[in-house]
This record gives C-alpha cells, sequence and structure tokens, in this order.
C-alpha cells in the first residue's frame, strides 16, 4: 500500500480533493444521530472547517491522512518525486496549522477527525461526545 502506482495516487487525489468526501459523511452521520445540530463547510473561518458547531463554538475538520500528513501508514510520504511532494505537503501543513491557530484565536475549539480512524466508529463517537460534551471535573 506504500507505493501507489500513478494511477492510483491520481485516483487518490480526484476523490480527496471532493468537497463531500465519504469520510466526511460518516461523520455528519454520526453527529446527526448523536444528535448534534451543525452547519457545514464555512468558508468565513480560517481554513473553512467541514463542520461548524457554533453553538458550541466548535469545528471540526476530516482530514485524510496522505494529504495532512497524519503520522500513520496512509500518511507515509511518496518515495517518488520527493521534493515535489516534500513542498506540496508542508505547505498543506503549514496551511492547517495556520487555521488552528487563527480559529484558537477566534475562540474556536478545534478538533481533527483523522480519516484512518473511521476504521472504528465506537473510537470516533467517543472522540466526539468527549469533545462536544466535556465532563467537568
Ligand atoms: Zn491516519
Amino acid at each position: 500500500m506504500d507505493k501507489l502506482s500513478s494511477q492510483a495516487r491520481s485516483n487518490l487525489m480526484s476523490r480527496v480533493k471532493n468537497a463531500n468526501t465519504k469520510p466526511e459523511i460518516i461523520v455528519r452521520r454520526l453527529l446527526h444521530k448523536m444528535g448534534y445540530r451543525f452547519r457545514l463547510h464555512n468558508k468565513k473561518l480560517p481554513g473553512s472547517p467541514d463542520i461548524v458547531l457554533p453553538r458550541h463554538q466548535k469545528v471540526i475538520f476530516i482530514h485524510g491522512c496522505f494529504w495532512h500528513s497524519h503520522d500513520c501508514s496512509r500518511g507515509k510520504r511518496p518515495t517518488t518525486r520527493v521534493e515535489f511532494w516534500n513542498d506540496k505537503l508542508d505547505a498543506n501543513k503549514n496551511r492547517d496549522n495556520n487555521a488552528y491557530a487563527s480559529l484558537h484565536d477566534l475562540g474556536w475549539q478545534v478538533l481533527i477527525i483523522w480519516e484512518c480512524w473511521l476504521k472504528d466508529l465506537d473510537k470516533v463517537s467517543g472522540v466526539l461526545s468527549d469533545f462536544l460534551n466535556p465532563v467537568n471535573g
């Protein structure tokens, strides 16, 4: 799985670039089942978060492991055109970090859901409810 053919890579790219990727829909369904109201893709907020919960002042990003350099097997960088990919992926990472920092400055709390977590939806539900409904004390 580490070395994708260029065809597989471009399939992956076109899939990930689509705004309504499957992982996002999975997370939306979970939130919906948990009874949360949310908005989608607020372009006025830094980084244009995938899911916005205005009442909670919280935002959620659903990130593809490859494009956002997750520290997991799916986030491994290609072994060809190394410089090209490093530039591109580092730029993504910087953009992400700037967006998180700006959101924090504006008083928003940020949660990242990684694509690879979606293999275990119980875990994701737990992460979501911890984030949205923290237990005090
Ligand atoms: Zn991952």
